[in-house]
């Protein structure tokens, strides 16, 4: 079974029930633009998809497929989602409903460009502020290549030290294996 492509489809079962026209949400790991295409439809022409990523290829290629797909709702940016804070506009500050990550390396592309838990820290912490009450944050781990067992165990324990009175987290996990990847999902009770 490919493990990646398995939690994906989760992740976007899941999220298909809590979105809803009109929502705006950031797809912070645009790269192939599965995800984006995903969020875009689910969010509608009343909606916005802002993404980001660090390759100008998954940047352009994404907005090729958007068009052709007939999407406007959408805002792109070649930037670090650590630096998330200062695209999105302050007016959607706070308003966020979902904010999605999908940690790792871009399948099919160059191996040697992926998050860093360094960078993937400062942009879950400006996360958190840039959600609406009950908005969501997925986080999708891979703790299989060189690094992202290190970034995996950083995202698990920064999720472990939010205020429960404040956020809810919980893992899934694709297997029991150590290597398995996992999602994380936090949602903003207030
Ligand atoms: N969601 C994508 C898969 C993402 S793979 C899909 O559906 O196809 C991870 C992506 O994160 C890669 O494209 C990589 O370029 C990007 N990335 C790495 N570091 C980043 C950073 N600091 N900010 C934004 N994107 C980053």
């Amino acid at each position: 079974m490919n493990k990646r492509l398995s939690l994906t489809t989760f992740t976007h079962n899941l999220l298909e029930k809590k979105l809803t026209e009109g929502d705006f949400v950031i797809d912070a790991t645009v790269g192939n633009g599965h995800d984006t295409l995903f969020l875009a439809n689910q969010v509608g022409r009343l909606g916005n998809v802002f993404g980001f990523d660090v390759q100008q290829q998954a940047i352009s290629s994404t907005q090729l497929q958007l068009k052709q797909n007939q999407f406007e709702n959408f805002c792109l940016f070649h930037a670090s989602h650590s630096e998330m804070d200062i695209h999105i506009p302050k007016q959607q500050h706070g308003k966020i409903k979902l904010i999605m990550f999908n940690l790792g390396y871009l399948p099919g592309s160059d191996k040697t460009i992926i998050t860093q838990a360094n960078t993937t820290l400062i942009a879950l912490k400006k996360s958190i502020v840039l959600l609406v009450s009950n908005g969501v944050l997925t986080v999708t781990a891979y703790p299989g290549h060189s690094g992202g067992d290190v970034e995996t165990e950083q995202v698990k324990l920064w999720c472990a030290q939010l205020d429960p009175l404040l956020y809810t987290f919980e893992q899934i996990k694709s297997s029991e294996k150590i290597t398995a990847p996992r999602l994380f999902i936090i949602k903003k009770k207030i």
